[in-house]
């Protein structure tokens, strides 16, 4: 029989391809977008020529998505995808819908790597439901229409006409509403991690990259801490470590050591802090300088490759089985070091109480952190808390107005616009803002002293230029970077319960041209941790603890 004679239902409906696929993309934009445009709403209020702009996301996500699917279109192809997107999609919708959840690519990770029986724990009435009418019921429609194909230039010639279509559609969006755009792209980014099939495909298409990528140069992870434990001297308290990771805050711009403008004026105050105002980074970005940073490798040894193929200081922490971990997010990602452990995400206001207009500050990570540290407080805990910090361009975006102590500041994202003055002093107002952020974490550990040791370290991950020699941000090769890139603001703080650490030592010691190379051994050293990857010579307190063994 013709395919062309198949009969729908009994009827001679049928379909072109362009057309199936037009279909289907407004199917997944109306149903599997819920919460997406729910956000959308609450960011932008429909009032005005608000309404507008809100009318016309559906049909920018639509064109979208029809352009995407024309790509990759042929009689083979165009049905079998269509209906993985519908299946996946409206799983992804119910869980989005349901626990507000992004299928980021740790979560992908989770999924591939999980097996089944633990999902099965996730069944639900309501996730059937989603997966029936937007999954199965469209996916039935669209494997059983027939599709009226014509010949290679007839699909060539229509597939051509439909791109135009929807370029003219694109400009025609661009030119009547440019600016809202400009303003959701570049302010509202997180709302992006709401839109479906966009995110998880875009997420999926990334881990795979990464598999790919490691097997391609035969890289298996070494795990590393396989059999090591922590030790605690028996009557010793637990100990709670809170390890803040800061963005692009430069040592000579921090009120610590000596700058111009007392930039850190809490810190100041706090009588256990030990500034180490010579350490040096361990790379110019974040998407290295993190990595490297909890990796057993030092600088001069770390690479892409040692990254992806061994473990790292916090899957060494996790293998003890001594030590709780927590990793809350406020910058981007943890740049794959919670790869295996997770993290939680407060860069949207589902856990952070503190966003206003798109930017949740680093505040907000602190809320609820009681709830972890009262939980099994017989064991030892690391929080880690990777901050926005000083991230440009907009630094002015980066603090509460009341924060504004240096003026005029710089307000576009276009540095080279803007006076040096206006540039470092929205820098400064930042690392001022940073200094509040970081006395509260210090307040929040003291409160903790009557059960646990406390200390906290801080290290930012890199420096940043602010139009020296015509430099701006950061990111330069290593050996061509300024100082202001490769000197990072850092220091510790220790509560009174590390009474058995020689503090007058430490402060003498303190000078000294540290790098993040000494974080992990620190670690290390902290929670006792029988590592052979453990070296004395780089954990900076070391020197500051006493010869004998600790007293009981
Ligand atoms: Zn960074």
């Amino acid at each position: 029989m013709n395919p062309n004679d198949k009969k729908f239902f009994g009827t001679n409906f049928r379909l072109t391809q362009v057309q199936l696929i037009f279909l289907v993309a407004a199917f997944l934009v109306i149903f599997d977008n819920f919460t997406y445009f729910g956000k959308l709403l609450a960011t932008y209020p429909p009032e005005g020529k608000n309404l507008f702009y809100l009318a016309t996301a559906p049909v920018l996500m639509w064109v979208v998505y029809s352009a995407a699917m024309l790509l990759v279109s042929s009689r083979w192809t165009t049905k079998p995808f269509a209906i993985v997107l519908l299946i996946v999609s409206s799983l992804v919708a119910y869980f989005t819908d349901t626990y507000q959840v992004v299928v980021s690519r740790g979560m992908i990770q989770n999924v591939l790597e999980t097996n089944i029986a633990e999902a099965s724990g996730l069944l639900s009435p309501k996730l059937l439901a989603y997966l029936f009418f937007l999954g199965i019921l469209p996916s039935l429609f669209v494997w059983k229409v027939p599709i009226r194909y014509r010949s290679f230039w007839g699909e060539l010639r229509s597939k051509l006409l439909a791109f135009l279509g929807l370029l003219l559609l694109t400009a025609a969006l661009a030119w009547s509403a440019g600016g809202f755009y400009a303003s959701l792209f570049r302010e509202h980014r997180p709302l992006r991690n709401y839109t479906n099939p966009y995110y998880w495909m875009r997420n999926t298409i990334g881990y795979v990259k990464r598999a790919v990528r490691r097997n391609a140069e035969h890289i298996e992870r070494q795990p590393i801490g396989i059999g090591t434990r922590a030790h605690r001297a028996p009557g010793e308290k637990p100990r709670l470590v809170i390890l803040v990771v800061g963005e692009a805050t430069r040592a000579d711009h921090f009120g610590l050591n000596g700058y111009r403008r007392q930039t850190t004026p809490l810190l100041a105050k706090e009588p256990g802090v030990i500034d180490l105002p010579h350490l040096s980074s361990c790379a110019t970005y974040t998407a290295k300088s993190v990595p490297c940073m909890f990796s057993r490798y030092g600088r001069s040894e770390f690479s892409r490759r040692k990254e992806l193929g061994t473990e790292n200081l916090m899957d060494l922490l996790h293998h003890t089985g001594d030590i709780d971990l927590l990793w809350r997010e406020n910058n981007s990602d943890p740049k794959g070091v919670m790869d295996r452990l997770g993290y939680q995400n407060f860069m949207s206001p589902e856990n952070n109480p503190d966003c206003e207009g798109g930017e949740c500050r680093d505040m907000g990570m602190l809320a609820g952190l009681e709830r972890f540290v009262d939980a099994n407080t017989s064991r030892d805990k690391l929080i880690v808390l990777h901050m926005m910090g000083n991230h440009g361009p907009e630094y002015y975006k980066r603090y509460p107005k009341s924060f504004e102590k240096y003026t005029p500041v710089c307000r576009s994202n276009l540095l080279e616009q803007c006076s040096r003055e206006e540039i470092v002093n929205a820098y400064d107002n930042v690392t001022r803002y940073g200094d509040f952020f970081l006395a509260h974490v210090i307040d929040f550990l003291k409160k903790q002293e009557n059960r646990y040791q406390v200390a906290l370290i801080y290290m930012a991950d890199h420096g940043e230029s602010l139009g020296e020699n015509g430099l701006y941000l950061h990111g330069i090769p290593y050996s061509l970077a300024p100082e202001a890139q490769t000197h990072p603001a850092a220091f510790l703080w220790l509560g009174k319960n590390f009474e058995d650490l020689n503090v007058s030592r430490l402060r003498a010691l303190a000078d000294r041209d540290y790098s993040h190379d000494n974080l992990f051994s620190t670690i290390l050293g902290i929670y006792d941790v029988n590592s052979t990857l453990y070296d004395p010579t780089l954990d900076i307190l070391a020197p500051a603890r006493p010869k004998s063994p600790k007293k009981p």
